[in-house]
């Protein structure tokens, strides 16, 4: 028997909800980039530096980019880990790892990709230095698998970033409701002709655990020394746990 879960503000069938974020992504894909500075005024580049900057990876270090997609942190991982060290990039969807890669490629970048699920990750327990995820974990289907799977792959040590919407400052809480849920619609209509998946994104960070709800959640998985840093007052939170 099957359960129900979130996809946005709908309840699905935790069966068909990879089939239907893999739809956002396969028609989101080739307008990624451009969409992700034009909707968050370039500020996810911010924040991904902030994330970078936080994860005390250096020469040598293996690194796993769960969800990359197109593959930004990925890039800034390869230029810290430097030729001795191994960064793969990872995603379920074949249209956003193929971007991703072939990007990472054409800059001269040394980036293994692999297509795999966040739930069933194919590599050993304790391969990896860190683990990164960046608006990522929001559309996975069973959260505490990954986050599980995640924590299996960490080598004693090692560390997990987990980059996400999340709940911002209360007082901005009214405003940022009307962006995400009627704004981010409006310009997925008019800059990628595609209002659903840019629902589904406002929605999605709606339903999203708040800060305290998701390092709960990864401490329960067995991260330790769980922290967050609230960026752009909440709208974004870095979570990073340790896997001792
Ligand atoms: N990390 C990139 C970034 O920050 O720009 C891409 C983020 S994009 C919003 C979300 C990515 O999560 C998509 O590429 C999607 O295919 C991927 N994804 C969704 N569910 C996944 C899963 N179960 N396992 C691995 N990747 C998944």
């Amino acid at each position: 028997m099957s359960g129900k879960v979130d996809f946005g503000f709908e309840s699905v069938d935790e069966h068909d909800k990879a089939r239907r974020v893999a739809g956002v992504f396969d028609s989101v894909a080739t307008r990624y980039d451009l969409m992700n500075d034009l909707m968050s005024g370039g500020l996810h580049r911010l924040w991904k530096h902030f994330t970078i900057d936080r994860s005390g990876v250096k020469p040598g270090d293996r690194v796993l980019d769960v969800a990359g997609g197109t593959g930004d942190l990925a890039r800034a991982f390869c230029e810290r880990v430097g030729p001795e060290g191994r960064v793969l990039l990872t995603d379920i969807n074949g249209a956003m790892l193929q971007l991703g890669r072939d990007r990472l490629l054409d800059e001269g970048l040394r980036v293994d990709a692999v297509r795999c699920d966040a739930e069933h990750l194919p590599f050993p327990d304790g391969s990896f230095d860190c683990v990164s995820v960046a608006f990522g974990l929001r559309n996975m289907t069973h959260k505490d698998v990954a986050l599980r799977e995640m924590f299996r792959v960490l080598r004693p040590g090692g560390r997990l970033l987990v980059l996400e919407f999340s709940r911002v400052w209360a007082p901005l809480a009214p405003a940022y409701s009307l962006y995400t849920l009627k704004v981010l619609p409006l310009l997925g209509r008019l800059v990628a002709g595609d209002s659903a998946s840019y629902r589904y994104l406002g929605e999605s960070i709606a339903r999203h655990p708040d800060q305290d709800t998701l390092a709960a959640m990864m401490r329960t998985v067995g991260f330790e020394r769980v922290e967050y840093f609230n960026l752009t007052a909440g709208v974004v939170a870095l979570h990073r746990g340790y896997r001792l």
